[in-house]
């Protein structure tokens, strides 16, 4: 099946001569190619500008997590707007903090920003500041936004873990200041234990701060190895060390409190995002213990933002908490529809003769044409990456939108059955046109698999 991209087609042509690459965002040497513009959506589903109708596994990177017309969600904004938007308080500043103080466990205080990559250098300096060192360890594969610190890198040696350049994968970039990623930064693999006692017994003592995504959505989807946050947790206690876990992707997705409510481990602090505030509007938070961001209260260290708190941002997040608040058992429904999709991924990708597995959490997963599960974000090889990503972009014109990097699944609070018919009736023609696909490209993987 073939959509039909006349108009929209045309307009990536027109696209090209404003944005650079056609597109808002890219990744080093990540290619250029159309994207889809949605003219319209409700609920789960998207229509392009050509007419086609298509499912939105994508939810706007995560964030999307309240659905496309969702009419109290959309009336709360509105109701807003015409109320006041352009002050600096409007009086929903408390209610909003005493819930997020209620739902995730490390938060005793709060403070909001537009993004994610914004608050997570805010965290960064406040534990600088707490704990008078400077260094930060990162986790290979694991995304904090696209500044200069926190972006990618490679460690130079197992014995000598320091950030160095690395031009092997997308987080590479020219003109970074001199001296932001090596200097501060060590990088060792996740849900590795050994790896992490190691640093914390050689470095342990130079940490400001360790920093890692409860679950490695950026990265293939991987879950924390039993007893791994548990260890982390000790280890930052043990060596006086900032526990940050970057919640942008799990907060709010997995759980109203995040990862860490699921998993019984609270960081010190933690960053929020994308879905906190529905999907319309960006709002990030900057939560934690007390003592640390008391030095916010005491002004020893600024925090700045010209749209922190902004009333239709705070209306938004309240807008999304009443939604899951009066739908307790939605996060069992989402996840369950979005789980019949990824069995009836698997169950279509062993009919046309190719493998593939998902993983993740019910409401995140990442899909991967390989036989076997990852386990940790240097398992998704550039090779695979490659593979998911053309069998992603086979299946959008099939009318299924997964989200990028490279092959992921996001679904929101008005995922139905009739969605789940909708991916069934497609994806079968798609997996089996992905098959040609790779087969024309003499893939190995699908070379093995047509015996
Ligand atoms: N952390 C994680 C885990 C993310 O997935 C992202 C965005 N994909 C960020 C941080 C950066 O957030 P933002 O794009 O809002 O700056």
């Amino acid at each position: 099946m073939t959509l039909k991209t006349a108009k929209s087609r045309a307009y990536f042509k027109e696209l090209r001569r404003y944005l650079p690459c056609g597109a808002h965002r890219h990744f080093y040497k990540s290619g250029i190619r159309p994207l889809t513009p949605f003219v319209d959506g409700h609920g789960a589903r998207l229509r392009d500008m050509d007419g086609n109708e298509h499912l939105d596994l994508v939810c706007e990177y995560g964030a999307s997590l309240v659905g496309h017309g969702n009419q109290r969600y959309n009336e709360r904004l509105k109701s807003q707007i015409d109320r006041v938007v352009s002050v600096d308080q409007a009086g929903l500043e408390a209610g909003v903090c005493e819930r997020l103080v209620r739902y995730v466990p490390s938060a005793e205080w709060v403070r909001f920003g537009l993004s994610g990559t914004e608050v997570i250098q805010n965290a960064l300096r406040l534990s600088r500041a707490y704990t008078g060192r400077e260094r930060v360890l990162r986790f290979l594969g694991h995304y904090h936004g696209s500044a200069d610190s926190v972006m990618g890198g490679t460690p130079r040696s197992q014995a000598d873990p320091r950030a160095q350049e690395y031009d092997g994968d997308g987080y590479f970039t020219e003109g970074r200041a001199p001296g932001a990623l090596d200097q501060d930064t060590l990088l060792i693999p996740w849900n590795d234990v050994d790896a992490l006692e190691r640093v914390f017994r050689d470095h342990g003592d130079q940490l400001a701060a360790i920093m890692m995504e409860p679950v490695a959505l950026n990265s293939g989807g991987m879950l924390p190895a039993p007893g791994y946050l548990e260890t982390a947790r000790r280890l930052c206690d043990r060596h006086g060390v900032v526990f940050i876990l970057d919640e942008v992707i799990t907060g709010f997705r997995m759980a109203l409190g995040g990862a860490q409510s699921v998993f019984g481990v609270t960081p010190d602090l933690t960053i929020l995002g994308k879905a906190m505030s529905g999907g319309a509007v960006p709002v990030s938070a900057l939560v934690g213990r007390r003592d640390i961001m008391d030095l916010y209260d005491r002004q020893r260290v600024v925090h700045c933002g010209t749209y922190n708190g902004y009333p239709l941002g705070l209306a938004a997040v309240e807008a999304t908490m009443n939604l899951l608040e009066e739908d307790p058992d939605c996060y069992q429904r989402m996840g369950g529809h979005l789980l019949e999709i990824a069995r009836t991924l698997t169950d279509a990708a062993r009919d046309v003769g190719l493998p593939l597995v998902v993983q993740g959490i019910p409401t995140g997963m990442s899909a991967h044409v390989c036989a076997e599960p990852l386990r940790r974000p240097e398992d998704y090889t550039p090779e695979l990456q490659t593979r998911d990503g053309l069998v992603k972009a086979v299946c959008e014109g099939h009318g299924i939108q997964f989200a990028p990097r490279y092959f992921r699944l996001y679904c929101n609070l008005m995922l139905n059955d009739d969605d789940v018919a909708f991916f069934r009736d497609r994806i079968h023609g798609a997996l089996h046109e992905a098959k040609e696909v790779l087969l024309s490209m003499d893939d190995p993987v699908a070379l093995q698999a047509a015996g």
